[in-house]
């Protein structure tokens, strides 16, 4: 695959390849957007093109002469090269590049108890690129989570972001951009990564893979929020009905064990944001058709009649509060006691009555 067969995000991939063709590359880069959208794939399609090895001259010129900013106008320019602006996805380099097995390219992501990115892991990159290339054009680290790093880790990177080594591009990811330090994020040049419109992602869902009927890629467009990578997760319905059935233990069986340890605690929450903005719209408008959750109309139902929008909204500021904080290792089980205590309280005000009563007991 190379940058053109990245789906969406053309506006992203359009100021890279402007970087290149203008021979202006920022030494350090932050992609931020959302979960699931593309940014790690442009990442990796971005360090290909940039060390591509089918334009011959590329790497003699860019050593001699340097691609950087602040040494933007080499005398002489192949025009070649202006239009090498993708990867070619069959050189050495490239194949190299996908395998993980590049020695100029270094990706980096959270790992261990807690998902951190420690500052051994900054402190062996540093030594890393205190060499030349190999065999690349540049030397390129991509940090994937990068919000991830720990204090110690964040204050050694921001070292080497203000004084980058010759040669070196660092590719900064995050869903959580606000979570860096400030003097990280304003070393680095933002690129912003985007949801697709729904009616665009489910027509590409319908028509670009098969699988998916027009109705199913309407559902998961909705589900996955726009994002693509989400979307194609297989494991997307299997979370969002694991996270409604763990909500429903929540309010039904607050006695019992009710974590379930397929679905990460910040992704159980967001499902359940979800979950809540669907009954707070059927609660207006009375009607299915706004419903994300669509297919779970006759659940969200029951629950619209025994709470309020009111009720919802205090619930929806609670659960975000306790979300902001997982990050701060809360004990896991009091969090979830005291979160299934506020989803008793504001959404059992009353019992149900109607139809859909008798179809949540009977499944009980
Ligand atoms: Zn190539």
């Amino acid at each position: 695959m190379a940058l053109k067969d990245i789906i969406g995000q053309e506006n992203a991939i359009n100021i890279l390849q402007r970087c290149i063709a203008n021979k202006r590359i920022p030494h350090a880069l932050l992609f931020a957007g959302d979960e699931g959208i593309g940014k790690r794939l442009t990442a990796v399609n971005f360090a290909k093109t940039l060390n591509c090895s089918r334009v011959k001259s590329y790497e003699s010129r860019v050593m001699s002469k340097g691609l950087f900013e602040d040494n933007p106008e080499p005398e002489t320019w192949d025009s070649e090269l202006e239009t090498q602006t993708d990867a070619c996805d069959q050189c050495p380099s490239c194949t190299k590049i996908d395998r993980g097995q590049h020695p100029d390219v270094f990706i980096i992501e959270p790992e261990g108890e807690g998902g951190q990115i420690k500052v051994s892991v900054i402190r062996e990159l540093e030594e890393k690129l205190s060499y030349k290339p190999f065999e690349g054009n540049y030397k390129i680290t991509i940090i994937d989570n990068a919000d991830k790093m720990n204090q110690e880790a964040a204050n050694a990177f921001l070292d080497t972001l203000e004084a980058p080594p010759a040669l070196s591009i660092l590719i900064l990811i995050s869903s959580r951009p606000d979570v860096l330090l400030a003097t990280i994020r304003s070393r680095c040049q933002r690129i912003s990564f985007m949801p697709l419109p729904l009616d665009t992602m489910s027509r590409l869902l319908h028509e670009k893979f098969k699988k998916f009927d027009p109705g199913a890629a309407l559902l998961l467009s909705t589900l996955s929020g726009g994002r693509l990578g989400y979307a194609m997760n297989e494991d997307l319905m299997m979370q969002r009905d694991r996270s409604f059935d763990m909500l429903q233990s929540m309010l039904n069986r607050p006695e019992e064990e009710i974590r379930d340890d397929k679905i990460s605690m910040e992704e159980w929450f967001d499902w359940v944001q979800m979950w809540l903005r669907d009954v707070a719209v059927f609660i207006v408008t009375q009607q299915a058709d706004f419903l994300l959750n669509r297919d779970r109309e006759d659940e969200i139902k029951t629950f619209a009649m025994t709470t309020t929008v009111k009720d919802i909204l205090k619930l929806t500021r609670e659960l975000y509060n306790i979300k902001e904080h997982l990050n701060f290792n809360l004990n896991e089980k009091l969090t979830l006691n005291y979160t299934s205590l506020l989803m008793r309280k504001r959404l059992r005000k009353a019992q149900p009555k109607g139809p859909s009563m008798e179809r949540t007991n009977a499944r009980r």
